[in-house]
This record gives C-alpha cells, sequence and structure tokens, in this order.
C-alpha cells in the first residue's frame, strides 16, 4: 500500500464508523432519559475502574507528573462534570414554553422549544489534560442525546491508548467510539459530515478544522488557548497573586489553556512582585524544582526547546529574564523564569507561551493595559487581582474575553453553573452545564394552533378588507 493507499482505506473505515453511527442515531433519534443516565453511569464506571491505570499511562506520557494533578485535573474534574449533568438532565430535557400573546394572530397557539439530539459529534482534543478534555465534554454530548466519535492526541500515545480499549469494552461502537491517529487522521476525521464538531486544540489548528466544517456546513464548537492577560491592580493583594500565579504556571509545567501568559505589573511594584514570585516559588517547591518529582514535565522535547528558544530571544532583545530558581533546567524538564519587558516582536509577546514562562510588562495606568489586551488576540480569559471596582469594571466592559476572574486564576471552569468557552482566536461556543446541553442540542421551535383560525382574515380574496379601508 502506498501513503496514497492508506488515506483512502483510512476515509473509508472512518466514514463506515460514521453511516454506523448515523443509522443507530436514525433508528433511536431521541433517546430516553433512562438511556442517556446509563451512558452517562458506564462512562464514569469506566473512568472509576481505570483509576490507577490512567495515572500511570498519563505519567508515562508526561514523563514526569504527580498523581495528584492528574487526580485533580483530569479525573475528578471528568467525573464531577458527567455527576453533574446526570442530575439535572431531566429538568434540561423538559420543553421550555415560549409566550404565544403577541402578535394578536397568535392568539390560541401554544409555544415551545424543544431540545433535540444533533445526532453524531466529531470530537478533536489535545493532550494537555488528555482525560478531562476528550471525557468530559461527552458529559454534555451524551446529555444532550447524542454519539460520540472521539479522535484524541496522538502526544499522549499511551492515555489514547487506554481511552480506547476502556471505551471499546464499555460502549457499542455505534454509541461511543475511538480513532487513534496523528495530523493526517485528524485532518480526514475533520472533513467527514458530522453533524455537530467539537475541536479543543490550538488556534492555527483550528483555522483548518474551520475550514473543513464550513464546506461541509456543520455546526463547530472551538475551544482554544491564546495568552491571557492578568492584571496586578495597585490594590492588589502581591502575596497572594504571585502564589497563585506561581501555582498556575507550575500545574501541569503551565501547559494549561487557561495559563496567565502576560502580567501587567505597576512600575513601582515590580521588584516587590519579583521578590514574592521568588518567595512563592520556594513556599510551593520547597526543595529543588529540578529534581521535585511532583513537578511535571513538558510533554516532548521539541516543545520544551521552543520555550527555551523564546527565552533567550527575549534575552537577546533585551528582556530582562529571571530564573526563580537556583538549578539548570534540562531536558523536558523546563522551569519558571520571569522575562520581563521582552520586545512586542518576540515570540514571547506574540504566541501563547504554554509553559512556565511568565511573560510579565510593567504599566503606568489601567488604560494602556485595556488598549494593549483589545489590540491582541481576544484572549480565553482576563485575571485581576486587586479591589477596586472600578477598574473591575473597566476589564468587563472595556475587553472581550472568554471570560473574566477576580482575585483568582482559572477557577471559573470548575463552576459547572458557568458557560467554558472563548471567543474570536480563543474559540467560539461553549460548554460545561445546561450551556453545554444546548450547545449540543437543536433548539427545535415548536408552534401548535389550536382550534382557532385567528389568521383567517389575512387570507385573499382581500377585495372586501381593501374596500372597508
Ligand atoms: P493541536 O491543535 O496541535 O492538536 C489538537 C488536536 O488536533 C490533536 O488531537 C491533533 O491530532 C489534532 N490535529 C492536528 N492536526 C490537525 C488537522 N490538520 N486537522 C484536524 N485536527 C488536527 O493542539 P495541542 O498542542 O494538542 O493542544 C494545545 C493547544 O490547545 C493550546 O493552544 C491550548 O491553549 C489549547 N487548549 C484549549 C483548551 C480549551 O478548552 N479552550 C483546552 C486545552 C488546550
Amino acid at each position: 500500500m502506498n501513503t496514497n493507499d492508506t488515506s483512502i482505506a483510512q476515509t473509508s473505515s472512518l466514514q463506515s464508523l460514521l453511516t454506523a453511527q448515523r443509522a443507530a442515531h436514525i433508528k433511536d433519534p431521541y433517546p430516553s432519559l433512562e438511556l442517556r443516565t446509563d451512558r452517562i453511569n458506564r462512562l464514569i464506571d469506566m473512568v472509576v475502574s481505570n483509576q490507577q491505570s490512567m495515572i500511570d499511562a498519563v505519567m508515562a506520557d508526561f514523563e514526569n507528573r504527580s498523581a495528584m494533578t492528574t487526580r485533580t485535573s483530569d479525573l475528578m474534574p471528568t467525573l464531577d462534570n458527567l455527576k453533574y449533568v446526570r442530575s439535572n438532565l431531566k429538568k434540561w430535557m423538559k420543553p421550555e414554553k415560549r409566550s404565544s400573546k403577541f402578535p394578536l394572530g397568535l392568539i390560541g397557539a401554544k409555544s415551545k422549544v424543544e431540545y433535540v439530539p444533533m445526532g453524531v459529534v466529531g470530537n478533536i482534543s489535545p493532550w494537555n489534560f488528555p482525560i478531562n478534555l476528550a471525557l468530559s465534554p461527552m458529559a454534555d454530548i451524551l446529555g444532550a442525546g447524542n454519539r460520540i466519535m472521539l479522535k484524541p492526541s496522538e502526544l499522549t500515545p499511551e492515555t489514547s491508548n487506554l481511552m480506547a480499549k476502556a471505551i471499546e469494552s464499555s460502549f457499542d461502537k455505534t454509541e461511543l467510539t475511538v480513532v487513534l491517529g496523528g495530523p493526517e487522521v485528524a485532518a480526514e476525521f475533520s472533513k467527514l459530515k458530522f453533524d455537530h464538531l467539537l475541536f479543543t486544540g490550538s488556534t492555527n489548528v483550528a483555522r483548518l478544522v474551520a475550514q473543513s466544517s464550513a464546506s461541509n456546513l456543520i455546526p463547530l464548537t472551538l475551544e482554544l488557548g491564546g495568552k491571557n492577560p492578568v492584571v496586578i491592580s495597585p490594590s492588589a493583594n502581591l502575596q497572594l497573586a504571585a502564589e497563585k500565579l506561581m501555582w498556575a504556571k507550575t500545574l501541569n509545567g503551565g501547559q494549561i489553556c487557561l495559563c496567565p501568559d502576560t502580567i501587567f505589573v505597576p512600575e513601582s511594584m515590580m521588584q516587590a512582585f519579583i521578590s514574592a514570585c521568588k518567595a512563592s516559588l520556594k513556599k510551593l517547591y520547597p526543595g529543588d524544582v529540578a529534581t521535585d518529582p511532583e513537578y511535571t514535565h513538558i510533554i516532548t522535547q521539541r516543545h520544551a526547546d521552543r520555550l527555551r528558544e523564546m527565552t533567550a530571544e527575549a534575552k537577546e532583545s533585551g528582556a530582562q529574564v529571571i530564573a526563580l530558581h537556583e538549578s539548570d533546567s534540562s531536558g523536558r524538564r523546563v522551569l519558571p523564569s520571569l522575562v520581563i519587558n521582552a520586545d512586542s516582536s518576540c515570540r514571547i509577546s506574540q504566541e501563547e507561551v504554554f509553559g512556565p514562562l511568565l511573560a510579565v510588562e510593567s504599566y503606568q495606568n489601567l488604560q494602556e493595559v485595556v488598549t494593549g489586551i483589545n489590540e491582541k488576540a481576544r484572549p480565553l480569559a482576563v485575571y485581576y487581582f486587586g479591589t477596586d471596582k472600578q477598574e473591575i469594571d473597566k476589564l468587563t466592559h472595556e475587553t472581550v474575553s472568554g471570560g473574566l476572574v477576580v482575585n483568582d486564576l482559572m477557577a471559573h471552569i470548575l463552576q459547572e453553573d458557568l458557560p467554558f468557552g472563548g471567543v474570536g482566536d480563543s474559540g467560539m461556543g461553549s460548554y460545561h452545564g445546561f450551556d453545554g446541553f444546548k450547545n449540543f442540542s437543536h433548539a427545535k421551535a415548536v408552534y401548535n394552533q389550536s382550534k382557532l383560525d385567528p389568521f383567517k382574515i389575512l387570507r385573499p380574496p382581500y377585495g372586501k378588507m381593501v374596500e372597508d379601508g
């Protein structure tokens, strides 16, 4: 078989999986509450019974990642999402009544919105939280009565293989199935005519996915990343801010879509900020960060090299680089550093960092920061540390981002009742909770007229109406 034949074989087997799922959906287009709950329960059982093997698989893929990180950032949020949907599903599946009183011609009618399943949903997921980001959205997708084809990341092969096997033993292929492979398979996968496609990953790949889904006119949800700004106000508790920043930048090695990326610090507070970051890192990692088994490694050597190149480029162009630790970083273990006032042409000022480096910029007034945020691609989150209500209102109303968080980092993702998603370059559509259920459903308008016929007067012949004026 040459490469072309392989890709034809792949395409036809992907297509046959989709055809089988679509046929099953047509047979049961509106799964009962009981069946949806049963699917969610099977996914919960699958995660619970594979917990230890999942922790081991993620550890093997990352080279180093603590069991605690996998438990708290992959397993627990997945189970929480699934349980939250399960306990609310009955309420969400109820039709929503809408008023039919106006215009008067509608008198006698009853109107409602019924949330019906889309059908087959494709789900392409990334490597950074390989279990959470593959399985959590399934709570909403299965809850909304859909079937799923999952394409997890090739950069976490142990975890993706394990999920494929575990799913195969808990689900029929027509309910939920996993397709394994790299970018070539992913590209073919995204060309399938799903009923909805969810893509979680980078903005650049999202542009390709959006082109495929546009040519098929498929509704698309994009969960992407970006450069999340953090504004440290003069009113901030610097100690608290630094501690939370060091936690966020070392959790999963800073490889998080919601990770703080560029920190705006008042010029007069810069030295205090640097000292607070150093002290906070020491508090979180009292031993040597360079040998601490709790410290997560960068996913590949290529990704680690990219971070080192970013730092070197910024340093060469005049930025101040402050290592927050005493040891040298090596291999896939990249240690936290501050990169202060890098030139705007540097990669660290332009690209999502996705690692333990903090781009830091000094500022004099908030308007300058707001203008800077608005000139860049719209971020997934804007963070603010401080207590000034006017500043909070300004950021809320004058910047556009997926979310805004005050005096915390990333915590809004855990609030099930908030929509989670980006805007512009950081994504479109959202999931979690009822917003997620709606995102993966079709909101069908249902209008039901009674025996009344109020529009009779509008039907021709119009002669008499015209005569009457
Ligand atoms: P990526 O875009 O490289 O890959 C994501 C997925 O896309 C993988 O499964 C990959 O196989 C697939 N893919 C690769 N080429 C493709 C193509 N041509 N067509 C279709 N699919 C293709 O992203 P990544 O490196 O795995 O993840 C990191 C990025 O994801 C970061 O930018 C991060 O911010 C973002 N992210 C966003 C969220 C969120 O919820 N908003 C969560 C996690 C990560």
